[in-house]
């Protein structure tokens, strides 16, 4: 057996480079690989590092990533024993988690049961409140009517979110500014919800305006769990992370033991097992943090927190999920430095972030110390149009957040993808940003910035090409 792991075959059930990222954990165990791919992926970067491939369908996700029939018969036609499901697809899913057991074997992410409470996020918000970790005013579970939404924005005041209960990928959540919105986009929010996500429960949350995004890395081994410190989300379009940062530069030492402590009472309360993200909004104004959900996977964003703690989180997650106990106790657990991730997508940010899948004619990838690219390239890569635009992430690392900037930028002008545009020069104009560099920013910052700055990224987009 691997490093005295009870598994010695990793099935990869997800895809790009976060499978990528788990075939490199793996052979670091002394894993054997298998990576699924579906028929648009057979020459992808994780297809040519795996040990085994196994095409399980064609490229829609519902015949392939999603197919938890095809991935089990991939994984028992291959001897594997262990399925890494990564982010998105399969990886919250409560029912999968089951399945994977069921067939005897090990799930690298909690018990299904844990998913069933932590992943859908009205439960998850009373979980919390009943670990005393304060969350965001709102409804005590999904809402039953458009009734009892009106009552309760009125009571808590508007503007209110209504969110999907199963959402995720900053998708199912609207804004209501008044009475007749919630009439509006309550039903409409519920039937959305249904159809991207199969289930049509909504909840109302007050929106908390300019806040920011903290939130809290965990692992436990069923019995313990510690925490890795913090990282700041702020920069986000449409929801959607694209900057992340840890430590965030906005909190004290003393909200951030706060913090750090709520998440790992929220975690315990689950007996959780394997590695999970707690997620708040923290209000400057007041000081204040709000718990909004718990992501019970890896998260995109996870290599921050592995550059300032020196740890390898998906080893991490491998090693409690395949029955070993927590390798360190918290007080072995320490920071140093500010790391910055950016998330390089297929998109056109000179035009309005269009997607735009084509075909890698040349990569150049930046080298140097505390600088990381996690990607799912090489050169004459044809990137397929049928999944989300996410290609790599370039992190760097340095003693503090002004240099982990001016690295960043140098690494940007080191990075190349050519045959198609990234959305590298839209990092390049955020971290020379002065709002950016003194971090006076919010999760709805960026937008309005964009609004104003169109024609700077328009611009930089023609100088580039
Ligand atoms: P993270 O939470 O890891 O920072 P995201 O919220 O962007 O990152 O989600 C990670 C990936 O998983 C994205 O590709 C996103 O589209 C996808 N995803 C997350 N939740 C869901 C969901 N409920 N349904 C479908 N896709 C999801
Ligand atoms: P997802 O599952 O899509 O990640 P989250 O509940 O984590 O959904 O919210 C995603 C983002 O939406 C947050 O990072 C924040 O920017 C915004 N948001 C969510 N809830 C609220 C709220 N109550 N008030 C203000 N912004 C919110
Ligand atoms: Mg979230």
């Amino acid at each position: 057996m691997a490093q005295g792991l009870s598994i010695k075959k990793l099935l990869i059930a997800n895809r790009g480079e976060i499978a990528c990222r788990v075939i490199r954990a793996a052979k670091e165990l002394g894993l054997e690989t298998v990576q699924v791919v579906s028929e648009a992926d057979t020459d992808s970067l994780a297809a040519r590092l795996a040990d085994e491939v196994k095409v399980i369908g064609p490229p829609h996700p519902a015949k392939s990533y999603l197919d938890a029939g095809a991935i089990l018969s991939a994984a028992s036609e291959c001897g594997a024993d262990a399925i890494h499901p990564g982010y998105g697809f399969l990886s919250e899913n409560a029912g999968f988690a089951d399945a994977v057991a069921s067939a005897g074997l090990t799930f690298i992410g909690p018990l299904a049961n844990t998913i069933r409470l932590m992943g859908e996020k009205a439960a998850a918000r009373a979980q919390a409140r009943d670990a005393g970790v304060p969350t965001v005013p709102g409804s005590d579970g999904v809402i039953k009517d458009v009734d009892e939404a009106l009552t309760l924005a009125e009571t808590i005041g508007f503007p209110v979110m209504i969110k999907a209960s199963a959402g995720g990928g900053g998708r199912g959540i609207r804004v209501a500014e008044s009475s007749d919105d919630v009439r509006r986009l309550a039903p409409q929010a519920s039937s959305e919800a249904e159809a991207a996500f199969g289930d049509s429960g909504i909840y109302v949350e007050k929106q908390i305006e300019k806040a920011r995004h903290i939130e809290v890395q965990v692992l436990g081994d069923g019995f313990d769990v510690v925490h890795f410190f913090d990282r700041e989300c702020s920069l986000q379009r449409r929801r959607q992370k694209v900057w992340e940062e840890a430590p965030s530069a906005a909190i004290s030492d003393t909200v951030r033991a706060r913090l750090c402590a709520s998440a790992v009472d929220l975690a315990k309360s689950v007996n959780y097992l394997g590695a999970g993200t707690v997620e708040y909004l923290y209000d400057e104004a007041t000081g204040e943090f709000y718990f909004i959900e718990m992501n019970t996977r890896i998260q995109v964003e996870h290599p921050v927190t592995e550059m300032i703690c020196g740890t390898d989180l998906v080893i991490g997650m491998i090693r409690v999920c395949a029955g070993q106990k927590l390798a360190l106790t918290q007080d072995e657990i320490a920071r140093t430095g500010h790391a910055i991730e950016v998330r390089l997508n297929a998109e056109d940010p000179a035009n309005n972030f269009m997607p735009f899948p084509g075909i890698v004619t040349g990569l150049r990838v930046p080298k140097g110390d505390g600088i990381r690219f996690d990607h799912m390239l090489y050169d004459g890569y044809e990137i397929p149009p049928f999944y989300d635009s996410l290609l790599g992430k370039l992190i760097v690392w340095a003693p503090d957040r002004a240099q982990a900037i001016t690295r960043l930028t140098s690494a940007l002008r080191n990075l190349g993808i050519d045959g198609l545009p990234t959305t590298a020069p839209l990092f390049l104009a955020l971290a020379g940003n002065a709002e950016v560099q003194a971090n006076a920013v919010h999760t709805a910052w960026m937008e309005t910035w964009l609004e104003r700055n169109s024609d700077m990224l328009t611009k930089q987009g023609e100088a580039a090409a």
